[in-house]
């Protein structure tokens, strides 16, 4: 019988493996998910996975190892598309919060001294789409499942997946949250994509950022505007490099440069 179905994997390269759990956690929808597609690899939950082309491939995690390179390369000539799936596939995550390459080799160097790499050797973090095209990108840290069910819901039906157009703080008015940045702290809503349901402020915690930047994200009025509160330079970098450093690097490079 032909075998119809989207024929789809699961890729995990470095991160905690957060997005792909959400999609096992997705326990009234398990079912379905697998009845729905053709999965062929998805090394959290199956054994056999198949190396063969893809009409999808969903790739979690960061780049760290030149090894990774050559799994992510070989996972995009097979793949029609590639999703980044989750905030280290789109932007690094938080091992790529160090904007200053010369400050990754420090910490390598205080992490692992003089061992020698047989197996493969690392590179500075970096999101997929340093090495390879990516075709849709599903921010998250991780991914919500809403978020997820709504993506593979359109794909399947053959329609492409929605962007959150607005920042957190959208949703944290409608969820009638005091605003913790009026109340002095350092809280990244404004620049951050929505799709969490502003989840730590709702319980009086700032946001860090870990949906990554919203679209249109004005880093340089909210930089002067945490400035003017009273927060330092160095703060602001490390907040906002926590989960964002691929995509602020050039800001902060550039800030370095001007005259204090
Ligand atoms: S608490 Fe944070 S997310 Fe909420 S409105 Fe204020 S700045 Fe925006
Ligand atoms: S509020 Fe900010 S830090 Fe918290 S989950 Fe949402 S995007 Fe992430």
């Amino acid at each position: 019988m032909k075998n119809d179905k989207l024929k789809i994997g699961f890729y995990e390269l470095t991160g905690c493996a957060g997005d792909c759990l959400l999609v096992t956690d997705c326990e009234m929808e398990l079912i379905d998910i697998f009845n729905a597609v053709d999965i062929q690899s998805f090394a959290m939950v199956m054994s056999n996975n198949t190396d063969g082309e893809l009409d999808l491939a969903l790739v979690e995690g960061s780049v760290t190892t030149e090894k990774e390179i050559e799994e992510l390369k070989d996972i995009r000539k097979r793949a029609k598309a590639v999703v980044a799936f989750g905030t280290c596939a789109v932007l690094g995550g938080v091992q790529a919060r160090f904007i200053d390459p010369k400050e990754w080799e420090k910490n390598l160097k205080i992490v692992y001294g003089n061992t020698e790499f047989t197996h493969t050797k690392p590179v500075q973090s970096k999101p997929i789409d340093a090495f390879i095209d990516v075709d849709f990108y599903l921010p998250g840290c991780p991914v919500s499942k809403e978020q997820f069910l709504n993506f593979f819901t359109r794909i399947l039906k053959g329609n492409p997946p929605e962007h959150y157009p607005n920042p957190v703080c959208v949703t944290c008015k409608y969820n009638e949250n005091d605003c913790l940045l009026k109340k002095g702290e350092l809280c990244l809503g404004p620049l951050t994509a929505d799709g969490c349901g502003s989840i730590c402020p709702n319980h009086n915690i700032p946001c860090n950022g870990c949906w990554g930047p919203v679209e249109g994200a004005n880093v340089t009025s909210e930089f002067y505007l945490l400035k003017e509160k009273g927060f330092s330079v160095d703060e602001i970098k490390k907040k906002m490099a926590n989960f964002s450093g691929t995509k602020i690097t050039d800001y902060f490079q550039q800030l370095d440069k001007e005259p204090k």
